[in-house]
């Protein structure tokens, strides 16, 4: 509305999610641009600034929400990116209780790098993504890197967040387990194989099952069914 400032907005499409807990579930996307991390493997590259292929248009709040409402049957949206949190905060809480005063169940997706903790109550599920050795993202220690504020998505109930790790190398497995060990985490656990070079049988091989008996190892499926 009049005052908030605008969005950069990559896209807002509808498709299915193809990954984690909730799969398969039709929903609507919106993708911001920009984010604070540079992953080698990021699949997204024309939602980041510095791939020379990324591209947005400016849109104010209200007409994101038009947008998404403008979509049929479905009451599920997803803000991804990019990294959305980073988009302008007052903008996002006004889209968010605008999107949940239309019936709207509200997922997002970010690599857990930042914290807005004004989002946590109007948020209904959380996807953190922490980033393995292989995303090339992190100067030193990827755990060290993560781990302090990661600590603060423990804050939400198990029920309204998964960690998800896209994994390429064993050694990702063992930045996975570190992460998860170093917080002390119990809860959902999705390791989705990363879309070119990542290898389903290395992952359920090498994972320590017997200590995070409950993760999931879930592909990216809207790939596999040739959605966007
Ligand atoms: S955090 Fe996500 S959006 Fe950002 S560069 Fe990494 S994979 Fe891409």
């Amino acid at each position: 509305m009049q005052g908030l400032p605008s969005f950069r907005i990559n896209e807002i499409f509808l498709s299915v999610q193809g990954e984690g807990l909730h799969v398969g579930e039709r929903t609507v996307f919106v993708r911001f641009y920009g984010c604070v991390l540079r992953c080698v493997w990021c699949d997204q590259p024309e939602a980041l600034t510095h791939t020379g292929v990324g591209e947005y248009v400016q849109m104010g709040p209200e007409q994101v929400r038009d947008r998404v409402l403008a979509y049929p049957s479905t009451r599920r949206v997803c803000l991804t990116g990019g990294e959305p949190v980073v988009a302008p905060t007052a903008g996002l809480l006004w889209l968010v209780r605008e999107l949940k005063a239309s019936g709207y169940w509200i997922s997002i997706e970010t690599s857990g790098a930042r914290v807005v903790e004004e989002l946590f109550e109007w948020i209904d599920f959380w996807t953190v993504a922490p980033k393995g050795t292989s995303a090339e993202t992190f100067e030193g220690d990827v755990v060290e890197a993560q781990v302090p504020t990661l600590r603060r998505y423990l804050a939400l109930p198990d029920s309204r967040r998964q960690f998800k790790f896209v994994i390429q190398t064993r050694e990702d497995v063992s930045d996975a387990i570190r992460i998860l060990d170093g917080l002390g985490y119990r809860g959902s656990v999705v390791l989705q194989p990363e879309h070119e070079r990542g290898d389903g049988r290395l992952i359920f091989e090498v994972w320590p099952w017997d200590r995070y008996p409950e993760a999931r190892l879930i592909p990216q499926t809207h790939k596999i069914v040739g959605l966007h």
